[in-house]
Order: structure tokens, then C-alpha cells, then sequence
């Protein structure tokens, strides 16, 4: 039975040096990714609830990986955080997401996602501004994504940057809305330009009671505080038409379309020409 133990010990700390060396791995990999310009930047629509024209596109990283293929931002990001690699990355994704959008016709916004550690860096101010003079992108067409865990990591210093980017004309919305701890308290701590409803609350549209009384109450709340109101994860024309219904000011999903490569972006967003 002993050396049964020692068998089953030798077996985890085998599988524990694999899954050391597979991080190790990915970590290097990670750092070669930028310069091998594995990273593309896919863009999702988001539309009107109403009209279901197009509004903005979320800029969405990729990471083509030579051997692995696809490997989804889910994976990744939280390992770049670890590295310290997400401030490059994410300033890569800023600056690559501003340059296509001057390419879109001018009422078109894009959301870029931001993580805690760009906050963390202090440079993260002087980096929008940079980039936004880089590109000539008007500030009023960048909206920053930002999830609870920002602003739970250093509220003080977080909400001055925020405040200081805000003064730019940069839009800041509230990403995954409801999922966190005290989503609410940070409606009152920060003047955000839009609520993105979190995709577990429209999924379950129609078969949880509970779901549609939320989006309805996160709709109605946005809207008394001059706050936009986008419902994520829309996947059906049922969940779009309850959306609307609700009040929510914008959806987006894969009932409009999932992320795609910038070139097809350019194409939905051609003007059409009228015959
Ligand atoms: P997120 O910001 O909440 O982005 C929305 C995610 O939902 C995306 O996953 C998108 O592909 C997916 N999605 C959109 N519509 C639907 C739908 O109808 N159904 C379903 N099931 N999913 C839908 P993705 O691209 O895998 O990204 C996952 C997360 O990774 C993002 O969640 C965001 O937190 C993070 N992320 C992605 N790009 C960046 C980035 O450039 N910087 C940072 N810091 N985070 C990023
Ligand atoms: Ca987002
Ligand atoms: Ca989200
Ligand atoms: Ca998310």
C-alpha cells in the first residue's frame, strides 16, 4: 500500500511537470507571437436594436498559432496578464483597432477591450492619446471595455485614468455587467457611457423568468442614468426581438454576425450604393 501511495504521488507530480512545461511553453511562444505577427484582430458589429444598423464593432484578439492552430483569447489573455505581456499586446490591439476604424465611414465606433494590468502601468492615458493622434481617429469613436476586476484592482488611481480618458471624448463601458460582485456600486462610482448586459442573462431569454425581469431592470436602469444599454450574446431572433422589447439601445451576436476578419468588416460596412 506505501509504495501504492508513492506510485500515485510520481503520477500527479509527473502530470504537475507537464502542465509546468506546456505553460512554459505557451509563455514563450507568447513572447515570439507578437514579433512572428501571430496575433490578428477580428471585429464583432454591434447594431441598433431597432433599425439593426450597425453602431460600433468590438475589436476581439486572435492568436494563430503555428502548431495549435486557433487558440481563444480565453486562454491566452490570462497568461499575457501573468507574463506581463498584455501591455504591449493590448497597445498592439489599440493601435491596430483605431487605424481599421479610420477606415469605416465616420459614424462607426470600436470597442477595444482593456485589462487590470494596463491600468496598473501608469501609461496607459498617455498611450490613447498617442495613438489617437497616431491615427487621426476622432476620440469620440473609441470606446474602452472595461470589466469589474479594473476597477476592484486600484479604484482610486483606475478612476482617475478613467476620468482623465473620459475627458479626451473616449467612451467607457461597463463589460459583462452583472456577473461581478458590485456591479451596481461601481455604476455610482464611475459615469459610464453603456452597460454591456453579460451573455448569461440573454441566453437565457424565454425560459428563465428571472433573465427577462433583469434585462428589463438593467435597460430601464441605463436609461435613467444616461446610460446605453448593450445586450451581448444575442443569438437567436427571438433574444433580439425580447431585447428590443426590453429596451435595450444595442445588440450584439451571433444572430448578427460572430467576429470576423477586418477585409469581410470593410465589406458589411461599405456604404450601399443606391440604383
Ligand atoms: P468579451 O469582451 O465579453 O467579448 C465577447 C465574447 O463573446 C467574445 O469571445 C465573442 O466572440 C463572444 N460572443 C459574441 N457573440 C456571441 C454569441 O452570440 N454567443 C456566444 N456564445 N458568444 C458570443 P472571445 O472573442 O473568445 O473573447 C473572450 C474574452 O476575451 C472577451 O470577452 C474579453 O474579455 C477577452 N478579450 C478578447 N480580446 C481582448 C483584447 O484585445 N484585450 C483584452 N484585455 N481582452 C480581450
Ligand atoms: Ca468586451
Ligand atoms: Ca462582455
Ligand atoms: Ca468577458
Amino acid at each position: 500500500a506505501k509504495s501504492d501511495g508513492r506510485n500515485i504521488c510520481r503520477f500527479f507530480e509527473r502530470a504537475m511537470d507537464a502542465r509546468v512545461t506546456e505553460r512554459r511553453q505557451l509563455e514563450l511562444d507568447l513572447r515570439k507571437a507578437l514579433a512572428a505577427q501571430e496575433f490578428e484582430v477580428y471585429y464583432q458589429p454591434v447594431v441598433d436594436a431597432r433599425s439593426e444598423a450597425i453602431t460600433a464593432c468590438e475589436a476581439l484578439l486572435r492568436w494563430h498559432h503555428p502548431e495549435r492552430g486557433m487558440v481563444p483569447p480565453a486562454e491566452f489573455i490570462p497568461l499575457a496578464e501573468e507574463f506581463g505581456l498584455i501591455v504591449p499586446l493590448g497597445t498592439w490591439v489599440l493601435r491596430t483597432a483605431c487605424a481599421q476604424a479610420t477606415t469605416w465611414p465616420d459614424g462607426i465606433k470600436v470597442a477595444v477591450n482593456l485589462s487590470a494590468a494596463q491600468f496598473k502601468s501608469r501609461t496607459l492615458a498617455h498611450t490613447v492619446v498617442a495613438v489617437l493622434a497616431e491615427t487621426g481617429l476622432a476620440p469620440n469613436r473609441l470606446e474602452l471595455e472595461i470589466t469589474e476586476s479594473v476597477l476592484l484592482a486600484d479604484s482610486e488611481a483606475t478612476l482617475a485614468i478613467l476620468h482623465h480618458l473620459r475627458s479626451l471624448g473616449v467612451r467607457i463601458a461597463m463589460d459583462d455587467f452583472g456577473t461581478g460582485y458590485s456591479s451596481l456600486s461601481y455604476l455610482r462610482a464611475f459615469p459610464f457611457d453603456r452597460i454591456k448586459i453579460d451573455r448569461s442573462f440573454v441566453r437565457e431569454l424565454g425560459e428563465a423568468e428571472g433573465c427577462l425581469a433583469i434585462v428589463k431592470a438593467v435597460a430601464m436602469l441605463g436609461a435613467s442614468l444616461g446610460m446605453a444599454t448593450t445586450a451581448e450574446g444575442v443569438e437567436t431572433e427571438a433574444q433580439m426581438h425580447k431585447v428590443r422589447e426590453q429596451g435595450c439601445t444595442e445588440a450584439q451576436g451571433y444572430y448578427v454576425s460572430p467576429p470576423r476578419p477586418a477585409h469581410i468588416i470593410a465589406e458589411l460596412l461599405r456604404p450601399r450604393i443606391a440604383v
